[in-house]
């Protein structure tokens, strides 16, 4: 491709919205334009890179037996109600104005509406059946470019099985052939244990990419590989105290004390001492959260163990369930479930809201004073804390999620009833795995790992092109005629070449943009080189420039690029 005539739009300067390498560099580099928030055009060069991802994708699921797909992205909106996922999306589903239909944000309801009434015997499975393709969702806060798209390509893959064995098996070859798909992009990944979520189905697990531009939390142990989305995480659990003497429960007045530091501050008492009360609505029913101190209720470990519609109550619903407002809300008395971190199991002692406004109690014993509570983890973990399967601390860092590997079980085979017969003439749900891959999300976590001040760095695998030809003066005809020759011949040879041809602009300005693009091997034809039959390369990994025999070029670059 010669760049005089292609539409490669560089740009010197950031973009004023565009804060994380990726998003800069892509904007820069003249991959892509914003059209609107979330909203992104794919230009030629980063299209090209785009479908060489797509290829190593589609190389991979091909290997494990993956059959593709085309389907729609406007769907009719029945499907998704039979699953009650129009009302599990929420907001973030687009819906389609004068007709019911919505915009597809993932595939599970049209491959199971495909596969029921197909894979009909237990003679007809296993399948797996993929594809990559637009997907639609109303992300509340589009940023950080095409990390968080409303409108993103995804790989999405779904196994169909007939039983858990199956399944696991099917799991596992999407495990593999992830792995494979990153090792073979380039990027340095790491596998964490996730939660299913309002997905449904038992094990799943996310391929991340470390960064600050991630809106993910997970907690990673360094010494034994122990890695956990913080939505599910565990740390050692480090329990509030229990003296030897407990005391009885007794009321004390607190006038104006409604946080837990004014609670510690008045009493002169440590945080780990009190026990704090949030109200949340569980099925229309109250159920109060009770964790240690200040520790915050991680929501989605809240969702795990209730299950079903979760939300925290609203401040004007509190003195009806409880009898107090928001900072004197307590366990002792209270008529409803209470569920308690894990942390507070057999403490004493204890100091909490009175369900009375402006009084606190103390000498609270759970055990004893509130029997029926219940307890689970449901502390968001922190750095430092205790791994539990070695003991060792835990680092917590933001990170983007690459791709995710779900066991979904029969969710949506029993919600659109795709069922299968057995050997036995029985009749059962087909058993899924559904698999997802950003695609976009892969090629901005490769340029957050390979970049300098100077620009993108390429391996020769995702490049757009393998080798960035660069003419210093194309007005001299020994230049422009060995450039065109080289050109020719590189091309011949199957490589992909970005030939800088451009006449009206200086050797400076095609540096800068040689670095931008950042194409693993730069090949420079200069003048005073050429009247000694030599011509410069520079590798754009280590930026380590050499001058070589013109005659010596194709070697060294079959030795540079394999
Ligand atoms: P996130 O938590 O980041 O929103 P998700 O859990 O909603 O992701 P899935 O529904 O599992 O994601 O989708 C599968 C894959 O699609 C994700 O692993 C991610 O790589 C990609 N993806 C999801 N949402 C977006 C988006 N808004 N823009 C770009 N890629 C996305
Ligand atoms: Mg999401």
């Amino acid at each position: 491709m010669k760049i005089s005539k292609s539409f490669i739009p560089t740009l010197k300067e950031v973009p004023a919205d565009a804060v994380i390498p990726s998003h800069v560099l892509m904007i820069r580099s003249g991959m892509v334009r914003m059209v609107s928030a979330g909203i992104y055009s794919f230009l030629p060069l980063g299209y090209k890179v785009i479908r060489k991802i797509s290829e190593i994708i589609r190389e991979e699921m091909n290997a494990i037996g993956g059959q593709e797909f085309h389907l729609p992205a406007l769907n009719p909106k029945e499907i998704w109600e039979a699953t009650n996922r129009v009302e599990a999306f929420g907001d973030t589903m687009f819906h389609i104005k004068n007709r019911d239909y919505v915009l597809a944000p993932t595939h599970e309801e049209i491959m199971t509406f495909h596969a029921k009434g197909v894979l009909k015997s237990y003679k007809d499975m296993p399948q797996i059946w993929y594809q990559i393709q637009t997907k639609f969702r109303n992300e509340p806060r589009p940023r950080s470019g095409v990390i968080r798209g409303r409108q993103f390509l995804m790989k999405d893959a779904y196994s169909f099985d007939t039983s858990l064995e199956g399944l696991d098996k099917s799991y596992e070859l999407h495990d593999k052939a992830y792995r494979n798909i990153f090792d073979r992009c380039g990027i340095k990944y790491f596998i964490v244990g996730a939660s299913s979520g309002a997905m449904g189905g038992s094990k799943s697990e996310e391929f991340m990419v470390q960064s600050d531009a991630g809106e993910d939390t997970v907690a990673y142990c360094e010494n034994c590989g122990y890695a956990a989305n913080i939505e599910v995480a565990k740390s050692v659990i480090d329990p509030v105290k229990r003296d030897d003497v407990g005391k009885e429960v007794y009321e004390i007045s607190t006038p104006d004390v409604k946080s837990i530091d004014e609670l510690c501050e008045f009493l002169k008492i440590d945080e780990r001492e009190t026990a704090k009360s949030r109200i949340y609505i569980h099925d229309g029913k109250p159920v109060l959260i009770l964790m240690s101190g200040n520790d915050d209720v991680n929501e989605s470990k809240l969702e795990l163990v209730l299950g079903g519609n979760v939300r925290s109550a609203h401040p004007e619903e509190l003195s009806d369930i409880t009898g107090a407002d928001a900072g004197s809300i307590g366990p002792i008395d209270f008529k409803h479930r209470i569920i308690a971190d894990l942390r507070l199991k057999g403490g004493n002692n204890l100091y909490s809201g009175a369900n009375k406004n402006d009084y606190h109690v103390g000498g609270i014993d759970l055990e004893r004073d509130a029997p029926k509570t219940e307890y689970f983890d449901l502390r968001s973990i922190e750095s430092g804390e205790k791994c539990t399967r070695c003991d060792s601390e835990l680092a917590v860092f933001k990170a983007i999620e690459l791709g995710h590997i779900f066991k979904l079980g029969t969710k949506y085979s029993e919600g659109l009833g795709a069922n299968f017969v057995d050997e036995n003439g029985e009749e059962h749900p087909i058993i899924m795995g559904s698999y997802g891959i950003g695609v976009e999300r892969v090629l901005a976590c490769y340029l957050e790992q390979n970049h300098d001040d100077n620009g993108i760095i390429w391996d020769n695998t995702l490049a757009p092109f393998h080798c960035h030809l660069i003419g210093l003066n194309m007005k001299s005809e020994l230049i422009s005629g060995t450039c065109e020759d080289i050109y020719t011949t590189l091309q011949k040879k199957g490589y992909e070449v970005l030939f800088d041809d451009r006449n009206d602009v200086s050797a400076g300005f095609k540096f800068n943009d040689a670095d931008l693009l950042g194409l693993p091997v730069q090949i420079v034809v200069g003048e005073r080189n050429l009247k000694e039959n030599m011509i410069e390369i520079k590798e754009r990994r280590n930026n380590e420039k050499q001058k070589i025999s013109l005659d010596d070029l194709y070697q060294k670059l079959e030795e540079l690029l394999k």
